[in-house]
């Protein structure tokens, strides 16, 4: 090759940028809805409605009753590092919040037709942001708005054909979104949801406050069987929380698609968690069975690295084996209930 041939080195247009970080998060429609219900929640909202046509490729609509976003921070939201939940990456040790890279909807707007309009909560009134489809300049007018945020995703990947030629059907792709929507409501009690598709209801959840109704919601969610047969987990000391809900071995499944497993409030699919599940409830399944569980791990923010992927659906526990032995005890002990010869004590 002929050496004057090599281009030189440039920055990417900030829209390219962004579009290559959406291929790491938004993955499908599911994807942006997972980010946005995040948002909300961090937002501090109580209610949250969802709305979907075509599985979520031509329209995404979440609208909540959060705090709000003040006119003259739209345009930053948009923009790529720019968050509102932590300042250093000490902060990331204490977060309580689900979001922190502050990418989301830079890059949710970079692959689609993106609006948004938010009143912030002492705000007279609401504004709107509209992107220019290829420029990604905003325009910000003033519009009417109740306290909270509405953000709208049209015909997503438009400008991405490849990833658009992945996406499945519809139903599979609204499927995607339903289990999206399902982990949240699992793990946030306290908010109400209701999500429809093409104008038709599927999912209406009331706000549960005491253990009856947290029940009838896993019902409305995993099914009223699971709700009828569950044991109940519930372990603390000074240092950690393990409480839900798991099966009893007699109500194991085929499939391994009914587990659910948060850790301070973030639904996790870790190895470490599995492997100790497993082994808690090796000498009372059969071999090829799989337990279902709705379980919720609390610990000091220190204690677990949520950095590890940019999707966050990994973790690293700082003290695994303490961990490991935590939660398989635990739950021995918990079916230890139906076979009340058989009980374990929980170190410390
Ligand atoms: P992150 O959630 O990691 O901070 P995002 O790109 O998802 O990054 O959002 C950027 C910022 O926009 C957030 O930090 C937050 O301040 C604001 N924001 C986004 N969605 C909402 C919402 N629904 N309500 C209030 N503020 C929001
Ligand atoms: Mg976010």
């Amino acid at each position: 090759t002929d050496l004057s041939d090599i281009p030189s080195i440039a920055l990417l247009p900030l829209p390219v940028a962004n579009q290559i970080a959406a291929g790491e998060v938004i993955e499908r429609p599911a994807s942006v809805v997972k980010e946005l219900l995040e948002n909300s929640v961090d937002a501090g909202a109580d209610h949250i409605d969802i709305e979907i046509e075509k599985g979520g490729v031509g329209l995404i609509r979440i609208r909540d009753n959060g705090c709000g976003i003040r006119a003259t921070e739209l345009e930053l939201a948009v923009s790529r590092h720019a968050t509102n939940k932590i300042r250093t990456l000490t902060d990331l040790e204490q977060l309580h919040s689900l979001g922190f890279r502050g990418e989301a909807l830079a890059s949710i707007a970079s692959v689609s037709q993106f609006a948004m309009h938010s009143r912030f909560y002492s705000a007279e009134h609401g504004y709107s942001l509209l992107l220019n489809t290829f420029s990604q300049i905003p325009t910000i007018e003033p519009v009417p708005h109740p306290v909270g945020t509405t953000v709208e995703v049209r015909e997503l990947f438009y400008n991405t054909p490849a990833r658009r030629k992945f996406l499945r059907a519809e139903k599979t792709e609204f499927g995607h979104i339903q289990e999206v929507v399902k982990r949240l409501a699992l793990s946030r009690f306290n908010v109400s949801f209701t999500l429809q598709h093409h104008a038709k209801t599927v999912l209406t959840l009331k706000k549960t406050t005491d253990e009856a109704s947290r029940l009838l919601r896993i019902g409305q969610l995993c099914g009223t069987e699971f709700m009828q047969n569950a044991l109940t987990v519930q372990y603390e000391n000074q240092m950690i929380r393990l409480s839900g809900w798991i099966s009893p071995p007699s109500y194991a499944r085929g499939q391994a698609d009914q587990q659910y497993f948060f850790v301070n409030g973030r639904v996790v699919r870790d190895k470490l968690v599995s492997h100790a599940i497993r082994a808690a409830y090796q000498d009372v399944l059969y071999s090829g069975r799989h337990p279902c569980y709705v379980l919720y791990l609390e610990i000091a923010p220190h204690e677990v690295d949520v950095n590890v992927h940019p999707t966050k659906h990994e973790v690293r526990f700082v003290q695994q084996g303490w961990i490991h032995h935590f939660l398989a005890s635990s739950l021995q002990q918990t079916l230890g209930q139906t076979r009340p010869s058989n009980s374990v004590n929980i170190a410390d």
